[in-house]
């Protein structure tokens, strides 16, 4: 106690307020007080409570003011879990480095200024503890010689001020509680070190010593204003394990209740202000601490034997806009939900080591905390949390789910060596200590309630509503389907009536329509009769042609006839005039004379005269309209004519210019003809060409056997053989036939074509039977017999020398007078090239044994003969060549007994020529020589001739020195075995 005077001034102070307070109580005893400042309208520091103010109570019917002061709040936590809150226990380290840890326990330590006496005596405390607060350590000395270090998380020197320990100590637990969590401030420490002014102090006077009480209330209360949280508070004091409520003294055995399913710590009897502002605060702290004294007064004792608790209720409404937590939903609405959390403010008894008998007590609740610390620092599974109240009441709030933070202060002076070394050991135990931090949520039943209800009126409103508007839609729904069902009925009667129609509609038209399918029919008869009216005018115009000529006098004759028809007419009508002038006469007698009869009754007489007149007259009318009518009929078919006239003077132009076109058409054609033919005979002259080369070569190499020879022969064959080819093509193209027709055309240049383009196809074997069956053996031969032309000449004979290699041709050639035509072909020229194809053509006719005596009669030989005299050695090749063939057909019918006698040839003076030719220069020729005359020497008939021409000794030469052995041995035979030339 620093100042007694003030001391028992608070006291006085307090119970006149106490005194006031039961003043105004309500009759039913509860105890229940609300203290706001702002109904007081007083001046917040001169008094407390004012008298006449209207405290709120809480009567027991308002559920509010009892859940929360009954402390009935569900917690989120069940009762399984409430002991999750099992703290993790720490390395036996001093160190605490996990200073960032919110479940641990924060322990501060705080140091005391000295006062006067200690300024005085105890001059050595600096050697007990040494303050490191920049590294938030202490330092104890154990004994003389070593001394121990320890961490905490906060270390105040003296100087410390009441706003830096509040921010150090208090503020992280505050704004926890703030968030919803629950939280504890303890302050421990031997007494007189300074717990209830760091903790409970006031500031009446100096705002700047209020402590952490004054100052929590200041930071919540700040909060609450901008937000929806609710304020309240009770404040006990727990002395000999008796709780007293400082708010209502007379209430000094308040029991301590716990929820058995949330485990939730409540005290239920306690007074709960709710506080509205912290001038309000203030006076209620004031009234508590008044109370305080008062009753540690009554009760004898210190203020520091006592536990002072200060419990502070939190009730925040969620908003859910500016909550991240999702909302609970029920059905489509969401509970409001409410956030619950209680700080407590405890402002522990002194530690004081002279225990005397009551400190026991007062210890039961300190002793039994350092065991519970203990045991949650350890991490026991058992925390003897109900070993006393202290430890009871603080069950939810420390080492539970709740920030704790506990100060602890020591003296400055070494006389309190060991309590300030069990206080530091206290709190180092109590850093160990690790809560499980919950957030307390609960859903606001009531207030959903009061939400669900007017929801619930609302919606049953708006259900009768819609069901009365529900009701007059089904009353107009029904009307309108009435309506339909009425339309609807009329619409299928209407349906009905249309589809009779339509069917009766549909009837008709299709009998319409068999009526024009009819009609269509006739229309279409017709039409074919027409057409064949057509055709058959068609015919008639073609007869109408062919009189048009006729018609031209037949029209002249009509004109006469009309013009004597009309003239014919006019008199006749002038005749009928007059009769009908006459007989209007006679008429006017007739009735003169009717007169008369019926005076006179001779009326016969002039009846018989008008009926002749009559008839007469008749016969005048009839003649006229037969005239008329035949007037008409002429002129009618007049009109016909003409219109036919004009018809066929369009046909003629139309033929005229299809003619015209024709015409143009052939002429394009002839231009495309002679193209054509240029183009061929250009190409038919370098075939002819090459074609004799072809023979000569070939006979050469078959002569020589030269490699070089062969060789360009094999080049030539094939140029031909692609020549023939073109030539074989043209020849499928044109026709053989039409060829040959062409070598008969009068014109010269074509004649050459032709005959060029039939001699190269005449090379060809295959294609001499095709020449001969067409004719081309006869066309050939008549050319040679009338052409002057020496190409035609050449040409023909080439390809009759060709043809004649063909039996079939030699038949035709030697029937058709070939031979003498051939003959006479050496008279006729003396063109080498000519010559040599006649004289080939002859030798190949000389093979042919049935033409032997007609070759002879026909001077083919003496031809022959004559041709050898031209000296030129194709001839003579050709000429020996035929020799040969004669001799050897010859010998050979004599041989096999055909004929008899001496050969045809000699009588030609044939055995002459071959004799003096057999030293010839051409190697083949000198070989068809030798062999005519080996085959001539066989005939025995012959053998006058041999001896006479000395052609005996050719044989014996021959028969050594010819150049072939066949020859040779032939002509040794001929020696051996005649008899005529062996002598
Ligand atoms: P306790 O509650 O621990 O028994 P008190 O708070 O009653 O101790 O303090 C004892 C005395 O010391 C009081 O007169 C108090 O004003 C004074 N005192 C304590 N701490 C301080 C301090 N930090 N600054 C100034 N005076 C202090
Ligand atoms: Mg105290």
């Amino acid at each position: 106690m620093s100042s007694s005077n003030s001391s028992s001034a608070v006291r006085s102070s307090a119970k006149h307020a106490a005194e006031r307070i039961q003043q105004h109580l309500p009759p039913n005893g509860n105890h229940a007080i609300s203290l706001s400042s702002s109904s007081l309208n007083l001046p917040s520091r001169t008094s407390i409570i004012a008298p006449g103010v209207a405290h709120s109570s809480r009567p027991k019917d308002r559920p509010s003011a009892s859940s929360i002061s009954n402390a009935s709040s569900v917690s989120a936590s069940s009762p399984s879990t409430r002991r999750s809150g099992t703290p993790v226990r720490r390395s036996q380290s001093k160190d605490f480095d996990d200073d960032n840890d919110p479940g641990r326990v924060r322990v501060s330590v705080r140091v005391r200024p000295r006062n006067g006496e200690e300024l005085i005596s105890d001059a050595d405390f600096a050697d007990l503890v040494e303050l490191q607060p920049e590294i938030k350590r202490l330092k104890l000395r154990k004994n003389n010689w070593n001394s121990e270090s320890y961490k905490f998380d906060e270390v105040f020197t003296d100087t410390a001020s009441q706003k830096r320990v509040y921010e150090g100590v208090a503020k992280p637990v505050v704004e926890g509680v703030l968030s919803g969590y629950n939280g504890t401030i303890m302050a421990y420490g031997q007494t007189g070190t300074g717990k209830t002014y760091t903790v409970g102090k006031i500031g009446k006077d100096d705002a700047a010593e209020r402590g952490i009480m004054v100052r929590a209330l200041e930071d919540i209360l700040l909060n609450a204003s901008s937000a929806s949280i609710s304020v309240e508070i009770s404040y006990l004091q727990l002395y000999m394990e008796t709780i007293q409520d400082l708010l209502a003294p007379e209430k000094n055995n308040i029991s301590i209740n716990e929820d058995a399913k949330t485990g939730e710590v409540s005290v239920p009897g306690a007074t709960v202000v709710n506080i509205q502002d912290l001038d309000h605060f203030l006076q209620v702290l004031q009234v508590g601490e008044t109370n305080r004294h008062a009753a540690n007064t009554k009760m004898n004792t210190e203020s520091s034997r006592s536990h002072a608790i200060l419990t502070v209720y939190v009730r925040r409404a969620m908003n859910e806009k500016s909550e991240k937590a999702k909302p609970e939903s029920l059905g489509d609405k969401s509970i409001p939900r409410v956030r619950k959390s209680k700080l407590l403010i405890v402002d522990l008894a002194g530690t004081d080591g002279h225990m005397i008998e009551e400190a026991k007590f007062i210890n039961l609740s300190l002793t039994s905390l350092g065991k519970c610390i203990n045991a949650l620092a350890e991490g026991s599974s058992h925390i003897p949390t109900r070993d006393s109240k202290l430890t009871r009441l603080l069950r939810d709030s420390f080492g539970g789910s709740a920030r704790t933070s506990l100060i602890i202060t020591i003296g400055p002076s070494a006389r309190y060596h060991a309590e300030t070394t069990s206080t530091i050991m206290f709190g180092q135990r109590a850093m160990k200590i690790v809560n499980m931090v919950k957030l307390k949520e609960e859903f606001d039943y009531e207030s959903l309630c009061r939400k669900l209800e007017t929801q619930v009126d609302h919606l049953t409103a708006e259900v009768e509503r819609q069901n009365k508007l529900r009701n007059s839609e089904k009353l107009e729904l029904e009307k309108r389907l009435r309506e339909c069902e009425n339309s609807f009925a009329e619409a299928e009667k209407n349906a009905v009536t249309r589809s009779k129609f339509l069917e009766k509609e549909n009837t008709r038209l299709e009998l319409s329509m068999k009526e024009l399918l009819k009609e269509l029919q006739l229309q279409k008869d017709q039409c074919d009769l027409m057409h064949d009216r057509a055709i058959q005018l068609e015919m008639k115009l073609k007869n109408t042609k062919e009189q048009e000529m006729g018609n031209y006098q037949y029209q002249r004759e009509l004109a006469e006839t009309t013009y004597t028809y009309e003239s014919k007419i006019a008199e006749l009508q002038k005749k009928l005039e007059d009769e009908d002038a006459r007989s209007n006469a006679a008429e006017e007698q007739l009735r003169q004379m009717k007169r008369l009869i019926s005076d006179r009754q001779v009326i016969s007489q002039e009846n018989e005269e008008a009926n002749e007149l009559k008839i007469k007259l008749e016969e005048l009318s009839q003649m006229y309209e037969s005239t008329v009518d035949e007037l008409q009929t002429v002129k009618l078919d007049y009109d016909d004519l003409l219109h036919q006239k004009e018809k066929l003077g369009e046909e003629v132009r139309d033929m005229k210019e299809r003619l015209l076109l024709e015409e143009k058409q052939r002429k394009q054609m002839e231009s495309e003809l002679s193209k054509l033919k240029k183009n061929l005979r250009e190409s038919e002259n370098v075939v002819e060409e090459k074609r004799y080369m072809k023979e000569d070569l070939s006979k050469a190499s078959s002569e020589s056997g030269a490699q070089t020879g062969s060789q360009r022969s094999q080049g030539l064959k094939k140029s031909l053989s692609g020549q023939r080819a073109t030539m074989a093509r043209l020849c499928e193209e044109v026709g053989i036939q039409k060829i040959l027709q062409l070598i008969k055309s009068e014109d010269l240049e074509v004649q050459i074509q032709a005959v060029k383009v039939v001699a190269n196809l005449a090379a060809e074997e295959a294609n001499q039977v095709k020449i001969v069956e067409e004719g081309g053996v006869e066309a050939l031969l008549m050319l040679v017999q009338s052409s002057q032309n020496s190409t035609i000449l050449r040409v023909a004979s080439g390809a009759i020398a060709n043809l004649a290699m063909n039996e079939k041709s030699q038949d035709l050639i030697m029937n058709k007078g070939g031979a003498q035509l051939l003959a006479k072909m050496v008279t006729k020229t003396d063109d080498p090239q000519t010559l040599r194809m006649v004289a080939g053509a002859l030798a190949n006719l000389c093979g042919n044994e049935k033409f032997l005596k007609l070759l002879k009669e026909e001077e083919g030989i003496k031809g022959l003969l004559t041709m050898a005299q031209s000296g030129n050695i194709d001839i003579i090749a050709q000429v020996a060549r035929g020799m040969a063939n004669f001799a050897k057909c010859e010998t050979r019918e004599i041989m096999q007994g055909r004929r008899k006698g001496r050969s045809l040839l000699l009588e030609e003076g044939a055995l002459e020529w071959l004799t003096s030719n057999s030293h010839i220069d051409s190697a083949s020729t000198q070989r068809h020589i030798e062999l005519a005359l080996c085959h001539l020497a066989q005939n025995e008939e012959n053998a006058n001739d041999f001896r006479r021409t000395g052609s005996v000794t050719e044989i014996v030469r021959i028969s050594v020195e010819s150049s072939r052995d066949d020859i040779r041995s032939l002509a040794k035979k001929i020696l051996k075995t005649n008899p005529y030339f062996s002598s």
